[in-house]
This record gives structure tokens, C-alpha cells and sequence, in this order.
């Protein structure tokens, strides 16, 4: 366990906090009651931000439970505080409502909101089957399974309760405009997750609205169900509407006064409709809709815009939603069509609306997620393009590091106060220092120790389990008898992936000359393991065959190598896994066809470890890397034309990025084997030149700048320090030319 700062709270009781919608835990209630006048003063002083998906597993990052441990503290004279603590010390530790990057990142940004002591809280959905279960059989390659969880036991997670009903959950009545006289009322529970600081002095509250209830319309109830259903193009516009249309009735009914709006990705655009026909009532009266004008639409617009800041994820097709407007009239009124007719046109497209062209046009900033991507989304979208700047992302420092590499950096005096400020690795002069160097190895050497032992204790249960179901594992490994090379050994080079498997991804892309993989292993004697994870969305074909291939690689592997090569899956990817792999394993490997990742986080995680990545020039690499001393780049690097951006299979550069990969290959595993003390000081580079800025600490603060928050001078002060690590907008860098 990470050992936990000091905190001023002397008993369990002092977490209890309650207001007129509940009993919580967590914060003292001072904290509390801070946090959510910060929330709903009048002036509107706080932010909304809005996303599909939050990853913030609490066993990740939990620091009321560690705080617990740590106390020895497993109940308490007050039942309600029993209860939480037991909550706490033994709940679930998933909470399924994430599918990938955008909601580890959407979480890992409110913890350090929550760290910087920023007003903000966060809307999302809360799916009762969370994304879905992944079973991996060799012969068939992914299988979907539905996942249940409880939210009732899920610590730090509290159902809302009616202020004018004592017993009964809050329930909140969120209008759809289909028919303009007789709107339908969808309804829905809303739960919250804290997302509690370091030193619980501070939290940001998530709420989630569970819109599976009996009240709520059935297609309703069927649309909040799974994250990104898409059994229907209609469920998936819904499920969109279902996040959009619920943040100002949720606000208001709650007393929360947000100005601005920032959305995560255009999932939720669906608000800026609504603060738009709330702006033309405002301006036309009760009959706007048979009032307005064109040029009253584009006023509206306007003034809605001044509280949008919106983030652009992503420049592939699939990330950016549009419907066909004939689906848009079945389930919208006349009025919400005329808007988006103006706003959420697509000449490329004209009988289809695209939201992540009416997310571009009304905001008053637009921010893309590394450099690289700004440029490529200043060519996608030539309107906009004077206004798209570039905040890179950040992962959750206290996240993501694990606990063996934090307990050498809290035993490192140069370091002390990294929790706070993950800027100070940027100054200690760490590279010269034996001590801390034979640390660092031994943390790493742990990691790989615990990773290697997952492994091969899943290698263990799939062999002991193949005789009783009807899964066939997923691994050549599993099937080989003990004994004869059936385990991984720890200290053997261990390449890590792990992402959603979308074609761009190229999950196997270093596979497709396994002749010439083989062959250079062989040629050096290298041993090396190859660990693969990830899920593909279930609608996603091609993304599951890339997966397929994968499996079907392993024995070909195997058997060219003489054994020297073990490539192996590891179902179920989640924040747990991902923190053991990217910590655990010596190289980092991303192999996206540029420039189609936009930033790409989990190489931030690995390097926050002080593990090098081995990646295509892309997303944040193209800012992270720094030539023989932060790791290694290998694929196409030129410029951006109209091929870069498709991903017809014709297109994705298989065979010269292969190439590349394989050119540089026997470098890496020369190093690794043969000049051990160089490899490490590629360790230590990432921590002085990575951490300092691929942390959500210094993203957070670039954006708070964004939202204009008047802030206390304590506050405002620590925001203007993490800002100031990194100009993230810096105009010295362009992208390549033709
Ligand atoms: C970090 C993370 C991702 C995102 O990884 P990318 O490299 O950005 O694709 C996806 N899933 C999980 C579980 C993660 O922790």
C-alpha cells in the first residue's frame, strides 16, 4: 500500500458528511459543505464537465480506504459509519462504466481537479451492465459477455435521496423533446461517486444518472443499460440525448450553478441544444419556435458558446458521430431540427447531421489532445481551424505509479514532495545518484517479478480449468504441458500492449513478418515475452479479427523462435491489469497508424514508471519522444495527406512500418541485454522529462485557464505552477510539410 500523507482527521465518525440529499463518506463535513457551496454559488463559478465514460476504479487510486488501513479503523460506534467503512475496506473494486481511453482519462483528469482543489463536477451515465465481460477462447477469439455489478456496494458510491421524500431516491425528470407539446419525460436515479483527494480536503463529485428504472419509457430504460449499446442507430442517438439533456435539470435541481460546460468528447452535445432553445425562449418568448429567425438561431448560438469549452478525442471517422437527419425528425421536434439544420451540417454528408461539426462551431475554445493532433484536426476541420489549440493530455500520477517504483521515490530526498507536484522530478538529479539507481532497478525488477507471476497464474488456471468448460484458452502457453517452457520467467525482455483493438491500433502490426521476427531472435539469442491486451468493441468485426490474429500467431511464434519468443493474451483488460502491465514490463510498445492517435495515454502511464516506449511517432510521442534518451520511435514520420487519415486496409503501411520495427528491434534487445546501465538511464530520463508533463496535474491546470475560474490565491497559484511546466499550445513545433 502507498503510504498516505498526513491527513487531520481523528476519527472514522469525522468522515461522515450529509446534506439535504444524503449521508456520505469520505470528508469531513466542513469539506463537504465547502466544496458544494463552491459548487452552486450563485455567480456560477464552477465548471460541468460531461463525458460517455469515467474510469476511476476504486482500487486504483483510493485514498479513504488506504487512510483506513493505515489507521487500523474497521468500525465504529455509529452504525451508519460501520457500514461505509465496511463499504470501503471490502466493496467491488470495479466500477465497469469505461471502455478505453476517454474515461480513464476523463477520471484520472477529475482526480486531479479534486488534487488542485477545483470546482467542478462531472455528469455521466451509470450502466447497470457496464461495458461487457471478455472471454477470449482460442478458436473463436472474443467472446461478450454481459457484466453485473452493484452499485449499491460499490465504495465511494452514494445513491441521491429525495429531499421531500425521506427514504426515497432522488429522482430527476429529464425532458426529451420528440413531440413539442407533449415531451417525454425520461427518468432516472442519480448516484455519486467523490472523487476524493490525496488528502481528503477536497473531492469532485461524479454524478451518474441511472435511467434503468421502471418509471423511465422502456426504450429509455434499454439505452442506459451498456455503455455505447449500438444495437440501433436510434439507441445510440439516444444514449447520447440520455447524457446531453440531463445536465441542466440535473444542476438545477440540485442547486448547482455551472458557467461553464466543458465536454469530453461530443457525446454529450446534446446540452448545447438545449442551452440554445433556452436562450431563444429567453429572447422570443414561450412562442419562440414559431418567432424565430435565422439570425435569432445564430445569436442564440452564440451566447450558448460562451459557456462550451470542448475537447476533440479523436480524428477517426467512427469517434465522430452523425445520424441521418431523417432519423434525427423521428425522434426530435421541428424547432431542434431548424437548429442543428444551421449548426450540425456536414457538406460531405448533407443527409446526415454530424455533432462533431456542431461541437466545433459553438464553444468558446476547442482544444485537441497532443500537438500533432491539433494540426491534423486544424486540417479536418478548415473552419475552425483558427480557433483549435492544443492542451496534451496527462495521466493520474498517484495512479499510475506502482506502489514499489513510489515507495523508492518517497525514500528519495531530492523527491520529496512528488505526490503534489510531479514538477520536481523534472529538477532532481537523479541520473548520478548509485543509491537511487540500485532502487530504481530492484522496483523494477519487482514490478516485472509480479507481472510475470499474474501470468503465469493465469496460464496456471486456464490449464487446471480446460477440462471443465467449454472455453478453449486462449493461449498456446496453456496448452503446452508444465514444464515444457509452459511459464514465463521474470528478467526475460517483456514487450507490453495493451489498448482497444481497433484497426488503426495495428495490434499486429510487428507481427506480420513472423519470419523475420524469428529469425532476429535467433540471430541474437534473445529471449523475449510478448503480453497483448485489450477488448474490442462488440460491434467492432474487423477489431475483433485483429485480436483473432493475434492468438493465431502464438504457436507460429513459438515454434520459428525455438521457444525464445511467448506471446501471449491477457483477457480482461481494466485499470487494475493496465497498471501491473505498463509498470511491469521493459518496453512499452504503440504501433498506431499515424496520425490516427491522437495522444495515446497508456505509453504516459509506462513512462510515469520510468519505462521506456517503444511507439510510432504519434499522438504524445511526438512531444514525449527525445532521440537515445526517452525510448525509441520506428514507422512513417512524414506528412499528413488525405491517405494518413483513412483506414482502408489498403492504406495502413503493414509492410514499411513492419520493416521499420524490425530495423530497430535488435538495438533495443542489445541494450536491454548487453548494456543493462544504459537501459536504466532511459528509466530515469522518462521521470526527469516525461513525468513533469504528461500528468493530469499540469493538463488540468492548462484547462482551468480555459474556464476562467476567479480561484482563491492559494489555488490560483498552485493552477499558474502546473501550468507553467509546459506550454502544450507552444507554436516552435509544426508539423512536417510536404
Ligand atoms: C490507459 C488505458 C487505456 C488507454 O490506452 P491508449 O494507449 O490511450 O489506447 C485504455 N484502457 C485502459 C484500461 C487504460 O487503463
Amino acid at each position: 500500500m502507498i503510504p498516505q500523507k498526513t491527513v487531520n482527521v481523528a476519527s472514522a465518525e469525522e468522515l461522515l458528511c450529509a446534506n439535504r440529499f444524503g449521508v456520505f463518506f469520505g470528508v469531513p463535513q466542513p469539506v463537504f459543505d465547502h466544496v458544494w457551496q463552491a459548487l452552486s454559488r450563485p455567480e456560477g463559478k464552477s465548471v460541468a464537465y460531461v463525458s460517455m465514460e469515467i474510469g476511476a476504479d476504486p482500487d486504483m487510486f483510493h485514498p479513504v480506504q488506504d487512510f483506513l488501513r493505515a489507521q487500523g479503523w474497521k468500525k465504529s460506534g455509529d452504525e451508519t459509519c460501520t457500514r461505509f467503512i465496511d463499504k470501503y475496506l471490502r466493496g467491488p473494486r470495479k466500477i465497469p462504466v469505461y471502455s478505453g481511453g476517454l474515461g480513464v482519462l476523463a477520471g484520472d483528469t477529475l482526480k486531479s481537479f479534486a488534487d488542485l482543489h477545483i470546482p467542478v463536477f462531472a455528469v455521466s451515465l451509470l450502466y447497470r451492465e457496464g461495458y461487457f465481460s471478455q472471454l477470449v477462447d482460442s478458436r473463436v477469439g472474443q467472446i461478450d459477455q454481459a457484466m453485473q455489478w452493484s452499485p449499491e456496494n460499490t465504495p465511494t458510491l452514494f445513491q441521491l435521496q429525495d429531499p421531500d421524500r425521506p427514504g426515497q431516491p432522488l429522482e430527476l425528470t429529464v425532458p426529451f423533446f420528440n413531440e413539442y407539446d407533449h415531451p417525454t419525460e425520461a427518468k432516472a436515479h442519480v448516484w455519486m461517486k467523490m472523487e476524493i483527494s490525496e488528502e481528503m480536503d477536497y473531492f469532485v463529485p461524479e454524478f451518474l444518472l441511472d435511467y434503468s428504472i421502471p418509471s423511465s419509457p422502456p426504450w429509455v430504460r434499454e439505452a442506459g443499460l451498456r455503455l455505447y449499446s449500438a444495437k440501433s442507430d436510434i439507441m445510440k442517438a439516444n444514449q447520447r440525448r440520455m447524457l446531453g439533456s440531463c445536465v441542466l435539470p440535473l444542476a438545477e435541481r440540485l442547486g448547482l450553478s455551472p458557467q461553464t460546460i466543458h465536454l469530453n468528447e461530443q457525446h454529450g452535445v446534446a446540452v448545447t441544444l438545449h442551452l440554445i432553445l433556452r436562450e431563444l425562449e429567453k429572447r422570443l418568448g414561450q412562442d419562440y419556435h414559431v418567432k424565430m429567425a435565422r439570425e435569432d438561431i445564430l445569436a442564440a448560438a452564440q451566447e450558448a458558446a460562451e459557456r462550451i469549452v470542448y475537447t476533440i478525442h479523436t480524428p477517426v471517422k467512427a469517434g465522430h458521430d452523425r445520424f441521418a437527419r431523417s432519423l434525427y425528425t423521428g425522434i426530435s421536434h421541428a424547432t431542434g431540427c431548424r437548429i442543428l439544420d444551421l449548426l450540425a451540417g456536414d457538406p460531405d454528408s448533407p443527409h446526415e447531421y454530424n455533432f462533431t461539426a456542431f461541437a466545433m462551431r459553438v464553444n468558446r475554445a476547442v482544444n485537441s489532445v497532443s500537438r500533432l493532433h491539433r494540426d491534423v484536426t486544424r486540417k479536418q476541420f478548415p473552419e475552425s481551424a483558427s480557433k483549435i489549440r492544443a492542451v496534451t493530455n496527462g495521466v493520474h500520477h498517484l495512479t499510475w505509479i506502482s506502489p514499489a517504483r513510489a515507495r523508492v521515490f518517497d525514500s528519495t530526498d531530492e523527491l520529496l514532495g512528488w505526490r503534489d507536484d510531479p514538477g520536481l522530478f523534472g529538477e532532481a538529479a537523479m541520473e548520478n545518484d548509485p543509491a537511487f539507481l540500485k532502487q530504481l532497478r530492484l522496483a523494477w525488477e519487482e514490478d516485472n517479478r509480479i507481472l510475470t507471476a499474474y501470468v503465469n497464474r493465469m496460464l496456471g488456471e486456464h490449464r487446471s480449468r480446460m477440462e471443465e468448460t467449454w472455453i478453449d484458452p486462449p493461449n498456446y502457453l496453456s496448452h503446452l504441458k508444465q514444464g515444457e517452457g509452459s511459464l514465463l520467467s521474470p528478467g526475460v525482455f517483456t514487450i507490453g500492449f495493451a489498448r482497444r483493438f481497433s484497426t488503426y491500433k495495428r495490434a499486429d502490426l510487428i507481427f506480420d513478418n513472423i519470419g523475420t521476427l524469428a529469425d532476429i531472435l535467433a540471430k541474437g539469442g534473445w529471449r523475449v515475452n510478448f503480453l497483448f491486451a485489450g477488448k474490442a468493441h462488440p460491434q467492432d468485426e474487423p477489431g475483433k479479427s485483429v485480436l483473432k490474429l493475434i492468438l493465431d500467431n502464438q504457436e507460429e511464434l513459438y515454434q520459428r523462435s525455438n521457444g525464445l519468443a511467448r506471446l501471449v493474451f491477457l483477457p480482461g483488460y481494466d485499470m487494475a491489469l493496465a497498471r501491473i502491465m505498463v509498470s511491469g514490463v521493459h518496453t512499452w510498445l504503440n504501433s498506431p497508424k499515424r496520425p490516427l492517435e491522437a495522444s495515446g495515454t497508456s505509453g504516459m502511464k509506462a513512462a510515469m514508471n520510468g519505462v521506456p516506449n517503444l511507439s510510432v511517432m504519434d499522438g504524445w510521442w511526438v512531444e514525449g519522444y527525445h532521440e537515445g534518451q526517452t525510448g525509441w520511435k520506428f514507422g512513417y514520420e512524414g506528412p499528413i495527406n488525405a491517405d494518413s487519415l483513412s483506414e482502408d486496409p489498403s492504406t495502413l503501411l503493414y509492410a514499411e512500418d513492419s520493416r521499420s520495427f524490425y530495423e530497430l528491434l535488435p538495438k533495443v534487445l542489445d541494450m536491454f541485454y548487453s548494456r543493462p546501465d544504459e537501459y536504466l538511464q532511459l528509466s530515469v530520463n522518462n521521470l526527469r522529462l516525461n513525468v513533469p508533463i504528461f500528468n493530469t496535474h499540469r493538463m488540468a491546470a492548462e484547462y482551468v485557464r480555459k474556464y476562467e475560474l476567479p480561484l482563491d490565491p492559494k489555488t490560483e497559484a498552485r493552477v499558474v505552477g502546473f501550468a507553467n511546466l509546459y506550454k502544450s499550445d507552444s507554436c516552435d513545433w509544426t508539423e512536417p510539410q510536404a
